[in-house]
């Protein structure tokens, strides 16, 4: 029998939504600044769409575009700025940058407390050691998805595959906030449909289109594809979904699976950084009489 499909995007329109239910209630509405360095095609569709969502969400578009050839200092200089600026409640740092700049050190000078991608070591750390903070967005919509469709997280076997500071190592640490018993996969480990086979949740953001088949999945399982790959036909991900969907329970389809959720958990993490800065998150009531 076929599993079911879990909807991202519908579950992005909810997360959406209330959002900007939220927003509409505050007197002092979030910014967020997306920097654009230079003329990326893929990175000027990815911004534009963050920018377009904010205004639709009543979040200020407080957008910079520098051009290609920007110097490490020139635009250490802004992104300092834009952290210090009591207007600006969120940066976002678009990568990949031109080879001449070194991207960590430059999200280092974004304050934690405005790190929407939550990539900085400060943010990492926050993580790690599960205090407060912004975390990054993919697997934040990962953990929706999952909480939207009520999968069991508390003593359950998930296998993640990949490891990256983008996405498996942060998706990691939040399973096991969440008391999942979970195995982080890379290129080194030994045996992966074994390992895979074993998991109630089994969660691929290897980057590799098509690494996952039937094989590697038990029978009644969930299967989250996070991978993204432009093909001839379209895109796909890491996953043989059509083999797949006649394994598993619950599966994400690609597109519209985890994808949609990446800018609403943006929406969400700007609104998360006017809490963590003191936001007032709804207008006082009136004074009655
Ligand atoms: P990455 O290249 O930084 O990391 C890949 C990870 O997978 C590494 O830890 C690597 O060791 C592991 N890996 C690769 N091949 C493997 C294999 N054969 N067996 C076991 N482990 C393997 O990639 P990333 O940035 O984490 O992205 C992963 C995928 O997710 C990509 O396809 C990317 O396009 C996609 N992605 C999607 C979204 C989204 O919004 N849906 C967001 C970010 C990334």
């Amino acid at each position: 029998m076929s599993a079911e499909l879990i909807d991202g995007k519908k579950v992005a329109a909810r997360v959406r939504d209330e959002v900007a239910r939220t927003i509409a209630r505050m007197p002092v509405k979030p910014g967020l600044a997306t920097i654009l360095v230079g003329e990326n095609p893929a990175s000027a569709i990815y911004v534009a769409s963050k920018r377009r969502t904010c205004t639709e969400l009543g979040i200020r578009d407080l957008h910079r575009h520098v051009p290609a050839d920007i110097s490490q200092a020139e635009l250490a200089s802004l992104i300092i700025g834009l952290g210090e600026d009591p207007d600006v409640t969120a940066v976002l740092l678009q990568l990949p940058l031109p080879k001449h700049l070194d991207p960590q050190q430059l999200i280092e000078l974004i304050p934690a407390d405005k790190d929407v991608d939550g990539l900085s070591i400060l943010s990492g750390g926050r993580l790690a050691k599960h205090v407060p903070g912004l975390y990054p967005c993919t697997p934040l919509g990962v953990m929706e998805l999952l909480d939207s469709y009520y999968v069991q997280l508390a003593g359950t076997d998930v296998v993640v595959v990949g490891r990256s500071n983008l996405v498996g190592w942060p998706l990691a640490q939040m399973l096991l906030q969440r008391d999942a018993t979970v195995t982080s996969c890379h290129k080194g480990t030994r045996n992966l449909v074994r390992v895979c086979r074993h998991a109630d949740v089994l969660i691929v953001a290897a980057g590799e289109q098509g690494l996952v088949d039937a094989s590697f999945v038990r029978p009644g399982a969930t299967v989250i594809d996070v991978g993204i790959h432009r093909t001839a036909h379209g895109i796909t991900g890491d996953v043989v979904f059509d083999e797949v969907v006649e394994v598993a329970d619950l599966i994400t389809p690609v597109p519209g699976g985890v994808g949609p959720m990446t800018i609403a958990m943006l929406m969400r993490n700007t609104l998360r950084a006017a809490e963590l800065q003191g936001y007032e998150l709804a207008n006082p009531a009136p004074a009655t009489g």
